[in-house]
This record gives structure tokens, sequence and C-alpha cells, in this order.
């Protein structure tokens, strides 16, 4: 391409974001350029992870089918864990879920791959193993990208999918963008852990074919505000998961308590917890990755467009961890800002003013009415470290207490177990649970 060539569109960063965006803008015959630092698209990508194909097939219909996911997941569950015990919080099987699937394991290497594929048929160039370096600005408008393999290529618009972490710091370096707060951002870690597929089924009581996944909060994570995943694939497992950066690098801590509480140390004391190690064992790690997740809510989210751009997916902020989603409002968002570059291409228009648009209907969309819902829902967890330390340990206790057959009478029991509540959590317990449901249940007005 030579580098004075002025395209449509320059997309930078496939990852879901970006492919969504360049699929959705090629596809109505735009001129568009997909730039992926990797040696291929998903070469580095990390995940989970678990995909919603609904937001797939929002963008290339029934394509969707043919994209390479792993098992369609059939059972969810979340344990609150302590050093010895796990309670299991939530345990949902739904076989509804086989007829018609809402989620699927999946393994980003080969998932991206295929999503830029398509993105590629539709019209997009995809230009892999090419670093953007900058954006290029001219009288507060960005024109074009700076890259280390292309040189300087122009467009009218440039939608950035370049994600979070220590190699997507475009917008910052532009001014577009604050650096992120450590209170911010989770750092997190995966290794994919090859099983035989019978054995995956065994352990995880799935039939042949079908997945589940175990989020795991408490001891899981040292009792930092994150938590701990397990997600079968068809011949491997993912494991990993992750906790606020601000919490992982506390400068308070001595250097050997940091070192307990690394994303690495944390990964291998999840693996080695006595309820963990069984479903893992005798597997053989072939991969292992890192990667940060943005974790500002609402009010981390930083602007949206300007003069010549926009940001999608983990770049603009957009990721509701409650839930462990990203992947689907990265496609969601890539894909509404595909819509807004087609229509200000017929419109001849660029402008910040014209390019609001895309704001103005993420502010009407679910991505934004979650992303308000979620705002409070991180530093609850970061300001209240009870919650993930102390309290698992007291309800270990009372079950404890409960369960235990030993010759007392269920009275006995009952009251011992109250009694261990009482005590041991007191009030405050309530109070925090409480205060942590109201804080999920009210939106925050803005
Ligand atoms: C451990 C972990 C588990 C997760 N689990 C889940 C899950 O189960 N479900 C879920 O929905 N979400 C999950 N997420 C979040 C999800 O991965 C993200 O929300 C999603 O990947 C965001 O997509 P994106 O396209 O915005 O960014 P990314 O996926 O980060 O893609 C950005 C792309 O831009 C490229 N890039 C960056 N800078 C440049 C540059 N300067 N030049 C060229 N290319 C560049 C990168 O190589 C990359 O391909 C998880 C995240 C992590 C870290």
């Amino acid at each position: 391409m030579a580098a004075e060539e002025k395209l449509d569109a320059i997309v930078v960063g496939a990852g879901p974001a970006g492919c969504a965006a360049a699929y959705t803008m090629a596809r109505a015959g735009l001129q568009v350029a997909l730039i992926e630092k990797g040696s291929k698209a998903g070469a580095k990508n990390v995940m989970g992870g678990i995909l919603y194909n609904h937001y797939l097939e929002q963008v290339v219909g029934e394509a969707w089918k043919e994209a390479p996911l792993e098992r369609p997941i059939i059972e969810e569950q979340r344990w609150m864990m302590t050093e010895d015990a796990a309670i299991r919080l939530l345990g949902y099987k739904n076989l509804r879920n086989r007829e018609r699937p809402h989620s699927f394991s999946v393994l980003r290497a080969r998932f991206d791959e295929w999503f830029a594929a398509q993105a590629e048929a539709a019209g997009a160039f995809l230009i892999p193993e090419t670093v953007v370096e900058e954006l290029i600005l001219r009288g507060g408008r960005v024109v074009g990208v700076r890259t280390g393999r292309e040189g300087d290529l122009y467009a009218d618009v440039v939608v950035v999918c370049e994600g979070i972490g220590l190699g997507s710091r475009l917008l910052e370096r532009a001014g577009l963008k604050p650096r992120l707060k450590a209170n911010q951002a989770a750092m997190a870690v995966k290794e994919v852990i090859a099983l035989d597929p019978a054995v995956i089924e065994s352990r995880f009581n799935c039939e042949p074919g079908e997945g589940a996944s175990i989020e795991c909060y408490g001891d899981a994570t040292r009792g930092l505000s994150g938590f701990m995943f397990i997600y079968t694939n068809r011949e491997t497992v993912s494991v990993g998961g992750g906790a606020l950066l601000s919490e992982l690098a506390d400068t308070r801590l001595s250097r050997e308590e940091l070192a307990k509480r690394s994303p690495n140390a944390i990964l291998n004391h999840f693996k080695g917890h006595p309820a963990i190690r069984p479903l893992l064992q005798g597997g053989e790690t072939v991969e292992y990755l890192a990667k940060m997740i943005p974790e500002g809510g609402y009010r981390g989210i930083p602007k949206l467009y300007g003069n010549g751009y926009l940001v999608c997916g983990d770049a603009a902020g957009l990721s509701n961890p409650v839930h462990r989603e990203g992947s689907n409002l990265a496609m969601e968002s890539g894909r509404i800002a595909g819509e807004v570059v087609v229509h200000a291409k017929e419109q001849g228009d660029f402008s910040e003013a014209a390019l609001r648009t895309y704001k103005l209907r993420l502010d009407r969309s679910w991505i934004m009415a979650d992303m308000r819902k979620y705002d409070r829902a991180v530093p609850l967890l970061e300001h209240n470290p009870q919650m993930m330390g102390k309290y698992p340990k007291v309800l270990d206790r009372a079950l404890d207490e409960f369960f235990r057959v030993d010759g007392e009478s269920k009275w006995t029991k009952q009251s011992k177990a109250l009694r261990i509540v009482r005590k041991e959590g007191g009030l405050r317990m309530l109070w925090d649970t409480g205060k942590a449901l109201w804080t999920l249940a009210r939106p925050l007005h803005r």
C-alpha cells in the first residue's frame, strides 16, 4: 500500500473489537486497514475465556456457527474458598443450553484468526506483524497512524481497538486518554492445561462435547479483589484469574508479602488448593499468558470519540468483571463504531460532532446500562477486604458446625452456627452483605 494513500478507515488491533469494527465497515464497502501487531490475529491474545455467541452473530450473522469455538457452557459454578474448604455458592446446570447455547469456551489464538479472516473476506486489508507506533494528529484531528513496517498510513477515521496493557498506550501517548490508575485495572494470568477430553468430561461432569465453568473467590485469590477460573475447552482446560493491580502491587507491603501475591504465585496457590488439584491432576501446561483487564467502571471510561477517531472495547474501558464480560462489550462497541463510520462516510463528515453518535448509541445501549450498574462493584471489594478474606472463613466455620454429625442435637448445631456468624462476623457482616446487594442493585445516575 502506498504511504500517501488515504483509506476510509484504519482499525488498530485485531481483537474482538477491531475485527467487529473492520468487518462492519468493509462489508458496507469501505476501504479498511486492520492493523495487528501480532504475527497473526490472536497470536498473543488472552481471555479466560467464555465468548457470548449472540454478539458474534450480531456482527457476522449465521457464520458464527463456523467459528472455532470450544465447548458450549452447560453448567456454571461459583465457589467461595477458604484454605481448606470450598463453599459452592451457585451451581446452575441448564440443559436447555444444549439446544440454545449462549456462551462457549474459546481459545483466542484460534478465534481471533478466524474472526480477522472474516473481516478480510468482507474486504478489509489485514496487516499483521505491524505495530502502530503513534496516532498522527494534525490541527487537533487524528488523520492516520505511524507504523513500524508500513510507514505512515492515512484515513478519514482511525478506530482504536488496542486493548489495554503496557503495549497499548497509543491514546495515552496522544494525550487522548488519561493514564490508568492501579485501581482501574486487574492483572490476570492464565494457563492452558492439556487433558484428555474424556477426563475433562468425567471430572467436570459434562456430556461429550459439552462444557462447564467454575469461578472461585476468597482464598482462591488469597483474599484479593478478583477471582480465579477454570473453563473446559475441547482438549484443554483454561485455568487462571486475576486481581486489582493496586492490591497486587500494594507499596505498603514487604517484598515477601508482595511475592506471595504476584499473579503467578496466586495462580499456583489456586492450582494447589485441595478442591482444585484433583481437577487438574496429570495435565500438561501447554501455554502461559498474562494480560490486564479494565476495571475502572463507568467513571473510568475515557473520551470515546473525537475529530477523526473512535475508541472501542478494552481500550474504551468497556468491561464487566462481575459477570466476566468483556469480549461481548468489545464486539458490540466495535460493531456500533463500524456502523457510525459507515454513516459518517455517507455524510462525508468525520468531525467530532458527527462521531458523537457513537457515544450516544452506546449511552442508549445495554453496554452503558451495565457499566453504570456495576460502577461501584470493584471499589466495594477494594474498600471492604473482609468480604473476600474474613467472611468466607466465618461462613466456613458456621457450615462446618452445622453439617458435622457428632452427637449434638440439630438445635445445638443451629445455635452454634448462628453464634459463630454473630460473634465472628457480627452485624457488620450482615450490613456489608446488604450494602453489597444494594450497591449492585442501584444504578449510577449521571
Ligand atoms: C485472563 C482473562 C480472562 C478473560 N476472560 C473473559 C471471558 O471469559 N469472557 C469475556 O467476555 N471476556 C474475558 N476477558 C476480557 C476480554 O479478553 C477483553 O474484554 C477483550 O479481549 C477485549 O477485546 P479488544 O478487542 O477490545 O482488545 P484485545 O482483545 O486486547 O485486542 C487488542 C488487539 O490490539 C492489538 N494491538 C495492541 N496495540 C497495538 C498496536 N499499537 N499496533 C497494532 N496492534 C495492536 C493486540 O495485539 C490485540 O490483538 C478476559 C480477559 C483476561 C485477561
